[in-house]
């Protein structure tokens, strides 16, 4: 059986020699042994370069969905900052937290609006005036 055509490298300052494996199948002519046949090799090389497209496929999915996520979180807050500055122009606006207080169905209201607002402080800072 012919020896294997394949040149082994074994690292520089090493002289190359040709594989030691005896033939298992011939390509072209030429023996080659299991792990060196270039069929082989190259559905070999397929399968790998087809797994790396997959994972960076993967990965910049990922990396989209996130910045979709932050997008949407910025809108988010964008809004609740929005939201707060109305709010707050509303409550402190003179004599509308005066005009609210006193009737109790509306006081609950604005406890409900002075809770919301401190909240909202809380998470983004104080209102804008
Ligand atoms: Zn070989």
């Amino acid at each position: 059986m012919a020896r294997c055509s394949k040149t082994v490298w074994y690292g520089s300052g090493f002289p190359s020699r040709q594989c030691s494996r005896t033939e298992s199948v011939e390509r072209n002519g030429k023996p080659w042994c299991k792990q060196h046949d270039p069929e082989r090799v190259a559905v070999k090389r397929k399968e790998r370069s087809e797994a790396f497209d997959r994972k960076w496929a993967e990965r910049e999915q990922r990396q989209k969905e996130a910045a979709q996520q932050q997008a949407e979180l910025e809108r988010k807050a964008a809004l609740v900052e929005e939201l707060l500055t109305a709010l707050s122009r509303l409550y402190t606006f003179p004599g509308v937290r005066d005009l609210l207080a006193p009737k109790e169905s509306l006081g609950s209201i604005a406890a409900e609006v002075e809770v919301a607002i401190a909240k909202a402080e809380a998470l983004i800072g104080p209102a804008k005036g």
